[in-house]
């Protein structure tokens, strides 16, 4: 693509110009709408997240049969919601960030196959894909238990079918892993920042991994390239799919029922905050739109992402979504939050998000272990760098002017006694032990 000149859009905008030199910042979103408003335009309806979730419950028997670990929720795969009281006092005590309500973390590190938020994206589509295949071959009839396919004759139908991936580490796990369940030929096409252990471990699993010098956006057009060269092999779009997207906003269908064990209310009395890591979109993007349509406008959703590839906030706030990059702006791209790497975002994902996200927050590297830490002390969970990304959410939601005007204009200040803040932890469970290690004892500027 040609290099275009912003400067003089950088030099019209102090939020540019701040994100330019790699400082933390925050936006609001100053196109939010009531959700009434809001859902008129856009092409996804709870209908289509309905949808998914059926889909994923005629999977269930399927899922149970491949990995006995999804017994206990009976092959689906869900994270618990718990509350980190003790994080909470720690986010006052050392941040100054003293927050009202509840402080939530729901744990999508610990999601069963994956651990990362992408077992619910990823292994949607894979499934989705599988369940195309299998009803036009006439391997599963209508009615029919999907266990059957993990029969050896259906192993042995999806073997003559490929399915490939571009992806930073965690997308690729995801399909890679359930894509090999199913019996899939499986390339996954990895940008240069993944870790080896992720490409170690799918190699385990059988998996195809090629590696590219590049980054993200270039592993995903190679990838992209030689499956569309096969008639026999689907791509897995992370920058456009609408499978991926529905995947992930089926969390928010179980999460009321969540809510209601721990006898906490969402409601106009009882609003709630959001705090998501963002890299190309798709997971953040595809659980606010689910959050949207089930809580409406009590709920208020922040994507936080790393000071040197703040890729959707970039789009969304210039509002030449996937047409800018964080490169264009003269930001590296780069990042120790692995899964959020992301030069250029999902420029379907900006476009729905527009009237939904309240705003975004970027967070420098150095504070991603330094939460990361503080997580493992108070309340012994570990998470991954990126995940950690969540955290930044109350700490400026506290610090920030203007979310305190955020909240003031909502007329939200009377409420937040009663609000609750949920982190959503979007991966770590599988980081072997020594990488933990290292992690932490890692500390940045
Ligand atoms: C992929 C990922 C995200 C963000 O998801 P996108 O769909 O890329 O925006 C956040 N955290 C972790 C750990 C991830 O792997």
């Amino acid at each position: 693509m040609e290099k275009k000149n912003y400067d003089d859009l950088i030099k019209k905008s102090p939020l540019l110009q701040k994100m330019q030199r790699g400082e933390e910042v925050v936006w609001i979103n100053p196109d939010l709408c009531p959700f009434e408003t809001a859902e008129k335009n856009t092409e996804l309806t709870m209908a289509d997240i309905e949808d998914a979730e059926k889909r994923l419950e005629r999977f269930a028997p399927f899922i149970m049969k491949c990995f006995p670990e999804t017994k206990d929720r009976k092959g689906l795969i869900e994270s618990v919601l718990t509350p980190v009281p003790e994080m909470k006092a720690l986010l006052r005590d050392k941040y100054g960030a003293g927050l009202e309500g509840n402080l939530l973390l729901k744990q999508d590190s610990h999601l069963a196959i994956a651990g990362s938020v992408k077992a619910r994206g990823g292994i949607y589509e894979v499934l989705k894909h599988t369940e195309d295949l299998a009803l036009e071959a006439g391997i599963l009839k209508p009615g029919e238990s999907y266990e059957k396919l993990a029969d050896q004759e259906a192993r042995d139908f999806f073997r003559n079918y490929k399915v490939q991936v571009g992806s930073t580490g965690n997308l690729g796990m995801s399909i890679g892993i359930m894509s090999a369940a199913v019996g899939y030929q499986v390339i996954v096409h990895m940008s240069a920042d993944a870790r080896q252990w992720k490409k170690d471990l799918l190699r385990s699993r059988g998996v195809e991994v090629i590696e590219y010098e590049s980054d993200y956006s270039e592993a995903v057009k190679q990838g992209r390239k030689m499956s569309d060269q096969d008639p026999k092999s689907y791509f897995v779009d992370d920058e456009n799919s609408r499978n991926l997207f529905l995947g992930y906003a089926v969390a928010a269908r179980r999460l009321p029922a969540q809510l209601q064990e721990l006898g906490i209310k969402i409601d106009r009395e009882h609003p709630a905050f959001v705090y998501i890591p963002c890299g190309v979109g798709g997971a953040p993007g595809g659980i606010t739109f689910g959050l949207k349509q089930v809580f409406k406008d009590n709920v208020h959703c922040f994507f936080v992402e790393p000071v040197q590839a703040p890729c959707m906030l970039l789009g969304m706030a210039t509002g030449l979504n996937n047409a800018i990059s964080v490169q264009d702006i003269g930001l590296t791209g780069q990042t120790h939050a692995d899964g959020l790497a992301v030069g250029r975002p999902s420029g379907f994902v900006g476009g729905v998000m527009k009237p939904f996200l309240s705003g975004e927050m970027t967070v420098r590297d150095g504070r991603l272990y330094e939460y990361m830490r503080d997580l493992l002390q108070t309340e012994d969970i570990f998470l991954e760098p990126s995940a950690c990304a969540a955290v930044q959410g109350p700490v400026k939601l506290m610090e920030s002017e203007k979310l305190q005007e955020y909240i003031r204009k909502h007329d939200l200040e009377k409420k937040m006694g009663k609000a609750s803040h949920i982190l959503w932890a979007t991966g770590g469970s599988l980081v072997p032990p020594e990488v933990r290690e290292e992690y932490k004892s890692t500390y940045l500027e």
